[in-house]
């Protein structure tokens, strides 16, 4: 399918004049019909809750967007819970999926009220002590072990990966937490990420929904809900086809009908923890070029560098990139387009085609509204940019301004001898 900017260039040079670049701008109409469709597409299930993954772009102007849909957020840390809590939620709207858990990070999320998702099987003396007991509702999270097939997948080898537990741990960790009184428990499972296909969840489900069948039936426990997790992909690339969310939750409902339905489980409830596909793509990195270099290869710099979006040089990810003012112009040149770090993988494109680019033309770099902004950091004292909201009227707001020099001295307070 072919990429479109949801801004247009007179539109960027109007949001530039106010804030410079580079900055992230997120489509709130997209992120809120993609809401709808994801609220619409697991409709049949009652309980049904998507827990939106903070981390894919941790922002209170975009949490309380997710509010608006009933959905609650997945945190993996204190700063993730404290974001939450700031942005109005509480209680059970919070799923706390962490792993390698600080053993105070527990004792924060149970304040909140949020459901404890427990990743290893050892995690389990240590909630009890903290909490001096375990909570209501506790979810645990399995791995399968062996190599999870679906196309496109990023992580498609549960039995490499540090989450979750065994079969037998998570059967054993079901056994003592019921027998310790926990009302209602959870199966959690995450297993390939960034899955390109509408057959992800509903396989997944399957395998989860398979195992609390094997729970009622071998230790008459049943399982309260199973989340799904996050995982459900998007087309960064332009010959991918994007997922069918409706697919999706019509496949999930297929599989709850066919093995949980019949063993007497249909009040499961589902939860999502969908991060990616709740913002990824309503999300774009604006940047200027400020060089054109010929040595060896075509070189285009800007403004922005890996530290605004760390997906390329990180995991060599593709980021579709469009000229704006030149969406329809042939793509001649072969570029590799650069950030200024010290760093040669600080690249956001490599031997890639595109239009004939001038100094100063604008770069939108499409799918950054999720693991973007929030994958930042400050190699080489580069400043986090600002971020801003394109409302659905197409007026536009700051939700986060950029860092200054002060933010980024901030923590030298300790040095009462420099002159900050
Ligand atoms: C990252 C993460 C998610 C979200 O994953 P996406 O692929 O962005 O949907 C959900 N749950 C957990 C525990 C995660 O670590």
């Amino acid at each position: 399918m072919e990429k479109r900017p949801f801004i247009t260039k007179e539109e960027a040079e109007t949001i530039i004049s106010k804030y410079p670049t580079p900055f992230h701008i997120y489509d709130e109409d997209g992120i809120r019909k993609n809401c709808e469709a994801v609220k619409e597409a697991f409709s049949w299930n009652k309980g049904y809750r998507e827990y939106f993954a903070v981390k894919a772009l941790p922002n209170p102007f975009v949490l309380e967007i997710m509010k608006d849909y009933g959905f609650g957020l997945d945190c993996a840390s204190e700063a993730e819970l404290e974001l939450a809590r700031v942005s109005g939620f509480s209680g059970e709207e919070i799923m706390f999926s962490s792993n390698d858990t600080p053993y105070h990070e527990f004792s924060i999320a149970n304040e909140l009220g949020a459901i404890i998702n427990i990743d290893d099987f050892t995690q389990l003396d240590i909630v009890e002590r903290e909490l001096s007991g375990f909570p209501e509702t506790v979810c645990c999270r399995f791995n399968p072990g062996g190599t999870y097939e679906v196309s496109n997948s990023i992580m498609d080898n549960p039995g490499d990966s540090k989450y979750g537990m065994t079969m037998e741990q998570i059967i054993e960790a079901y056994k003592i937490l019921h027998s310790k009184g926990v009302k209602y428990l959870g199966l959690h499972a995450f297993l390939v990420s960034n899955t390109v296909t509408n057959d992800y969840y509903p396989a997944l489900a399957r395998t989860l929904f398979e195992l609390a069948v094997k729970l009622k039936e071998e230790e008459g426990i049943s399982l309260s809900f199973v989340n799904l997790s996050g995982g459900v992909g998007i087309p960064y690339k332009p010959d991918q086809e994007p997922n069918d969310i409706r697919k999706i939750g019509e496949g999930v409902r297929k599989a709850f009908e066919e093995v949980l339905v019949p063993a007497g489980l249909s009040d499961v409830k589902i939860f999502t923890e969908m991060g990616r596909f709740m913002t990824g793509p309503y999300g774009a990195l604006v940047t200027r070029v400020i060089n054109k270099k010929h040595i060896y290869k075509e070189y285009i710099g800007v403004d922005a560098t890996a530290c605004n979006l760390m997906r390329p040089a990180m995991y060599g990810a593709y980021h579709h990139i469009t000229v704006l003012g030149k969406e329809d112009e042939p793509c001649t040149e072969k570029y590799d387009v650069t950030g200024s770090l010290c760093e040669n993988n600080d690249k956001f494109a490599i031997d890639r085609m595109l239009p004939k680019i001038e100094d100063g033309d604008i770069l939108y770099i499409h799918d950054t509204g999720a693991h973007g902004y929030s994958m930042g950091y400050n190699y080489n004292g580069r400043l986090r940019s600002a971020e801003i909201l394109l409302h659905p009227d197409r007026s536009f707001s700051l939700i986060r301004r950029a860092e200054t020099l002060k933010d980024y001295f901030a923590t030298f307070d300790c040095f009462s001898e420099l002159k900050l």
